[in-house]
């Protein structure tokens, strides 16, 4: 079903509050006492179309078009959005089949986050990030204890006997990645997800932080990739903005744009902030030098 400009009667996408064609207002006051049906969400404005699935009257912010290309209502497509992620079935399948299950299905289908189930607690989303990281961090461990093993072999004969490294230094490395690799990702998870948060709420998006957090952690499934030695570090950063956009719109049932900012603004700000300093500092060596 389309839904008219109620000015141009040009088609109208559910859930957009002005017009695409003349960028007319979709959203009108209801003028007191009329018998223009008002929103069942919003008694105060003129509806705009019924939903297909409850029969409610909903006004231009309330429409949503759901995965069978109905025109529903809020409340409907809230209560359509509501597929669980194998990783919310962890009671069932287990915590490694559904870790497994998920990083598939993120990776492969990032669509599934169109009707994923929003919420989730903090701690098993940050538990779904920890244990993204641990294939990278085990190959990261064993490579420094290769390289530390082999160290001496590969040094000129002379040098061997000066600077040797004890034995423990490569298991005592291995242990400490396979630790603070994963802390470091439940920090970086945290903080990460309250400054996309803030993007996606001056977007216009309207549900809690536990929802980016929720986005931010299972969108993390690529860096499996991590572990695949020389392409994984270069192809798991792409990969999981892809499906991090996915993962933004689909939970917090937004745009594409409003997803893409959330994903982007935050990590070309701070690349941004860091190129600025260099140059900064870079200016005030070259200054300094210039004062000698
Ligand atoms: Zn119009
Ligand atoms: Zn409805
Ligand atoms: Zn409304």
């Amino acid at each position: 079903m389309n839904i008219p400009c109620p000015h141009c009667q040009r088609p109208i996408t559910p859930g957009a509050t002005t017009c695409p064609g003349c960028g007319t207002s979709l959203l009108r006051d209801a003028t007191p006492g009329s018998a223009e049906p008002t929103c069942a969400y919003h008694p105060h404005r003129v509806s705009l179309a019924i939903c297909d699935r409850c029969g409610s009257f909903a006004c231009a912010e309330c429409l949503r078009l759901n995965s069978r290309h109905e025109v529903v209502c809020q409340r409907c497509h809230a209560l359509e959005n509501d597929t669980p992620l194998p990783w919310d079935e962890r009671e069932e399948l287990g915590t490694f089949t559904a870790w497994w299950k998920t990083l598939v299905s993120v990776m492969l289908h990032p669509s599934v986050f169109s009707t994923a189930r929003p919420h989730g607690g903090a701690g098993e989303s940050l538990l779904f990030a920890a244990l993204c990281t641990v294939p990278s961090c085990f190959m990261g461990g064993l490579s420094y204890m290769g390289i530390l093993a082999a160290a001496p072999f590969l040094l000129p004969e002379e040098a061997r006997s000066t600077g040797n490294i004890p034995v423990w230094v490569g298991p005592l490395m291995f242990v400490a990645l396979m630790i603070l690799g994963p802390l470091f990702s439940v920090a970086y998870t945290v903080i990460q997800a309250g400054l996309d948060h803030l993007v996606l709420r001056m977007g216009g998006v309207t549900r809690d932080y536990q929802v980016t957090l929720r986005a931010n952690a299972l969108s993390q499934a690529p860096w499996v990739l991590g572990a695949v030695p020389c392409i994984g570090p270069y192809v798991a950063p792409v990969w999981m903005m892809v499906a991090r956009v996915h993962a933004y719109r689909g939970l917090h049932q937004t745009s594409w744009g409003v997803a893409v900012v959330g994903c982007l603004a935050v990590p070309l700000l701070s690349c941004c902030l860091c190129g600025g300093f260099y140059i900064f500092l870079f200016s005030m060596m070259s200054g300094l030098r210039g004062l000698n």
